[in-house]
């Protein structure tokens, strides 16, 4: 086996380390929670990543970005997650990144030309619209009850969804909707671009929750009678499964990864407190009670890194990996979730305190084990394979 990384992407890598720490960390003090950066800061980082080549990592060359495989993103996506401000500076922050990667696949040339290329350029975000209120889709998205009918020339498109993140401001949706309620579940569901000014299309409310959340926030949306043309629909009618399938396999790796760098800033912020602070006559990081704690997350955060690498080197062999891609969101997210929880207690009453990052980062890892399937599912979904083998 080899464990080494191309020379393209080790000096990939030292490049966005740098970036991150020169020109991203100085900006976290100017975030505005739930919306990220001002427009005029964004818009200058921005530029100033693309002068530094580090733009994009996940498109394609012609569009800009880096051109890299799976494991190549992985290794940046880290890099670029130690500020939460990391993966809007590199144009790499979920929900964009998927809706890209979808897009480039499965889109047609016109699509790609009105839909993909101006989000490619970060002129426009997008957002991604599966999760229904009850009794529609959640953990099992079969259960989607957003439907769309033909009349006409057109589709026309009726439902709720929630939690879609980074719906409002968004240029356009990503709309999963059933067309062929006869058909079996995971082949009658189709991909709908919608565009936000159509009729019909509402993005009626932000829900407030306990993250931080990015641009656009995480907000329920009310298709009434919106009507879009036969070309919106989004890699063929009936390919919906399939196609989430494909966004949602790299997706999944590449926020562990943003995580895993999360967790990274994390343990440098309580790594620097235990070094400073002192209790019964030394440092906290003399103590052999801090000492194992900070020994328990390396080894997780090791663990999750090379199983994330090892997924994304499958699929970029081809390999569908789902089994791997599973076992990762549900080892990643649980682990990250402890390493930050662990960090929070050894800064103490300064980890809960609202002013830092700790309290930011232990109130939003908290969804990763709900969102991109909660672990529950992914650990079904797992046994269910292992099982049904034999
Ligand atoms: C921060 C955030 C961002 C999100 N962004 C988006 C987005 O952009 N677009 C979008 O479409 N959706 C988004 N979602 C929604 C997300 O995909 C759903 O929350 C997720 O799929 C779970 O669905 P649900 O919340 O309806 O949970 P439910 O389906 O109501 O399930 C509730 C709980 O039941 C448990 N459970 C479910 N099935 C099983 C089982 N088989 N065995 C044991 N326990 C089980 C799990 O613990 C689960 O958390 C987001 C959610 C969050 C929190």
């Amino acid at each position: 086996m080899n464990f080494s990384f191309s020379s393209t992407v080790q000096a990939l890598r030292q490049r966005v380390h740098a970036f991150i720490r020169q020109e991203v960390l100085p900006l976290e003090a100017h975030e505005v929670e739930e919306q990220g950066l001002p427009d005029e800061l964004l818009f200058r980082v921005r530029a100033k990543a693309r002068e530094a080549g580090v733009w994009a990592p996940q498109l394609p060359v012609e569009y800009g970005g880096q051109g890299l495989d799976t494991v190549g993103l992985c290794v940046l996506f880290e890099e670029a997650g130690y500020s939460p401000l990391g993966p809007l500076a590199l144009h790499c922050a979920a929900p964009d990144e998927g809706n890209m990667h979808l897009l480039h696949r499965a889109a047609t040339p016109e699509q790609k030309q009105r839909y993909f290329e101006p989000l490619a350029r970060g002129e426009v975000r997008s957002c991604f619209a599966l999760t229904e209120p009850h009794p529609g889709a959640g953990s099992d998205p079969t259960m989607i009850q957003t439907r769309a009918t033909r009349q006409g020339d057109r589709w026309v498109l009726n439902g709720r969804k929630w939690f879609t993140s980074g719906a409002k401001g968004a240029a356009f949706a990503i709309v999963a909707a059933v067309t062929d309620p006869d058909a079996p579940p995971r082949q009658g569901v189709t991909l709908f671009l919608v565009e936000a000014g159509a009729p019909g299309f509402e993005v009626v409310r932000e829900i407030p929750t306990m993250t931080s959340g990015g641009p656009g926030g995480h907000c329920e949306i009310v298709l009434q009678d919106c009507a879009v043309r036969e070309e919106q629909i989004l890699g063929g009618l009936g390919q919906g499964f399939k196609l989430m399938q494909q966004r949602l396999g790299p997706a999944r790796l590449t926020h562990c990864m943003r995580w895993l760098g999360a967790a990274a800033r994390a343990m440098d912020l309580a790594t620097n407190y235990a070094h400073q602070r002192q209790a019964f006559g030394k440092h906290l990081a003399e103590h052999q009670g801090i000492q194992w704690g900070f020994a328990d997350s390396a080894i997780e955060l090791h663990a999750s890194r090379l199983m994330v690498l090892h997924a994304a080197w499958k699929l970029d062999h081809g390999d569908e990996a789902r089994q791997e891609t599973s076992m990762c969101k549900v080892f990643v997210a649980e682990a990250v979730g402890r390493v930050i929880d662990r960090c929070v207690q050894v800064c103490g009453a300064l980890g809960i305190a609202c002013e830092g990052l700790l309290e930011r980062l232990y109130r939003d890892v908290r969804a990763f084990r709900i969102y991109d399937g909660p672990s529950e599912v992914h650990r079904m979904v797992i046994a269910r394979h292992l099982l049904n083998k034999k």
